[in-house]
């Protein structure tokens, strides 16, 4: 089976966030299964200088107006097929943002192009390559299935994979010209939205299924509180519908063989953390006490949570707290911890920026990790606390509530508990959530028992890949 997987981020290439994981580590799963993916990506400068021996393999002389090569490489066992169009790719900023942090004025053209060039893979252009279906994440990659079904790759089946329906790709109806979609392409049943032109709502009409990230997300985008205004149109797709939880690289996420953090360890040598919480403690200048230590990774914004942070964590240092912070985003929330932790020196540390060693360490040292997301489709900060034995406290929301077990009197009687769950999602949730974590690590006996149910859990690909390759499968079969 050939897979076409597109994507605007890949890691190790290029990552702003959980989709970057997903679409890095589901081809290398999917291949244990006999399954071979080729992942097409934008050729930002940041994915060209890290290429190795790349190979020209087509040349699109008007792709969307742009001439853009296609290159074929290989990358740490991805099968990489690179978009290196300089037009809309070479350029500062990130695969999103300007420099100054606003979105490419032509964002709409840059992830167009890249489904464009999907769809013309689909329909045959490689002769060594010819995908039995293409899988497309998010709104950059959801024109695919749209060009397909209007192109020439009508035939091939294709699944587009929603994760977070908050990021939709709506552009004015003013470059509906540009995109070379027949006229009839600007309709309800295809990118029409609300007068403008819905790029996801598109692939979520085109695509041949659907899927998102976790069960429990794939119910609540059917409601009007999470679908973000495109539940309608995802309810009428309901029979499509699936939701496939995401597991994480359990490679690179190993606590044994990390070389990001400062001392390996597993379940069996859960004392060898220490050294971990130490390192922990001397980068962000807490104090060296048994206090437990929650940590937060994660974008700063609404979605996650992190107004909330502010208003508990004088409460959490009053109760013997600590807390280490990694992250950016809002300045308002950047501000409101910076000052929390200039008020609370020795119990409160904050980095911001994105640094992937430290959020390493930060697994490893931590006591637990906060994840109060308003929204959260999967999540794989959690996912990389449970391997690490950082304990997750997570809003009770998407693919937190399908992750986690909480920690209540029969899972903890079950000795099936890996975590602590909470809801409403509220600040008054959250201080509620710290105080029973608290409660928990203070028995220590207790405690390790969670964190080592923790690490005993399946957070690997291989039941999801399993889940992708039945789907993939299906969808074959049905379309030959
Ligand atoms: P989302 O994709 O919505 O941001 P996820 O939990 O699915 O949330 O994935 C976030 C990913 O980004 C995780 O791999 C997490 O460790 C990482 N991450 C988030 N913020 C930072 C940061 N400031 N530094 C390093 N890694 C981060």
């Amino acid at each position: 089976m050939n897979i076409l997987s597109v994507t605007s981020e890949i890691y190790p290439l290029v990552k702003t966030g959980g989709l970057a994981d997903v679409a890095g580590a589901l081809p290398l799963a999917l291949e244990a299964l006999g399954i071979r993916t080729r992942s097409l990506v934008p050729g930002y400068p940041a994915v060209m200088k890290k290429l190795e021996n790349p190979r020209e393999r087509y040349v699109f002389e008007d792709l969307l107006g742009e001439r853009a090569t296609l290159v074929e490489a290989h990358h740490k066992g991805l099968d990489l097929l690179v978009l290196d169009c300089p037009g809309l790719y070479d350029r500062p900023g990130g695969p999103y943002l300007d420099p100054t942090g606003y979105d490419f004025q032509d964002n709409w053209k840059r992830f167009a192009a890249l489904s464009f060039a999907g769809s013309e893979i689909a329909a045959g252009i490689l002769d060594d390559f010819k995908p039995d279906l293409v899988h497309a994440h998010d709104w950059q990659a959801a024109l695919t299935p749209v060009y397909m079904r209007y192109g020439r790759a009508h035939a091939v089946p294709s699944v587009v994979t929603v994760h977070n329906i908050a990021f939709q790709g709506q552009f004015g109806n003013d470059i509906f010209g540009q995109l070379r979609l027949p006229p009839h392409a600007f309709a309800m049943d295809g990118v029409e939205y609300y007068g403008d032109v819905g790029y996801l709502k598109g692939g979520l009409q085109s695509a041949t299924a659907i899927t998102t990230v976790s069960p429990s997300y794939a119910g609540e985008i059917l409601q009007p509180s999470f679908g973000m205004g495109l539940e309608g149109v995802i309810a009428a797709r309901e029979e499509q519908l699936s939701g496939i939880v995401n597991g994480i690289d359990v490679e690179t996420w190993n606590p044994e063989t990390d070389p990001m953090i400062a001392a390996p360890y597993g379940a069996a040598t859960l004392k060898a953390r220490a050294l971990n919480r130490e390192a922990l403690c001397r980068h962000f200048q807490l104090d060296q006490d048994d206090g437990p230590i929650f940590t937060i990774i994660s974008r700063l914004t609404w979605q996650k949570g992190m107004d909330l942070i502010p208003e508990v964590v004088d409460d959490l240092v009053r109760h013997g707290g600590k807390l280490a912070v990694l992250g950016s985003g809002d300045s308002a929330l950047e501000g409101a911890l910076l000052s929390a932790s200039t008020r609370h020196r020795g119990r409160i540390g904050m980095t911001i920026g994105y640094n992937e060693p430290l959020s390493h360490l930060l697994q490893a040292g931590a006591d637990a990790i906060l994840v109060p997301s308003r929204f959260e489709p999967c999540g794989l900060t959690q996912l990389y606390a449970l391997r690490y034995g950082c304990v997750p406290v997570v809003a009770r929301t998407g693919g937190l509530a399908d992750t986690v077990i909480d920690a209540n009197h029969a899972a903890l009687q079950g000795k099936c508990a890996t975590g602590v769950q909470f809801s409403p999602i509220s600040a008054d949730g959250l201080r509620q959530a710290i105080h029973r974590t608290i409660r928990l690590y203070a028995d220590k006996k207790l405690w390790t028992q969670i964190q080592k149910q923790g690490m005993k859990a399946d957070v690997s690909w291989i039941r999801s890949a399993a889940r992708y390759a039945e789907l993939y499968s299906s969808l074959i079969s049905r379309t030959a």
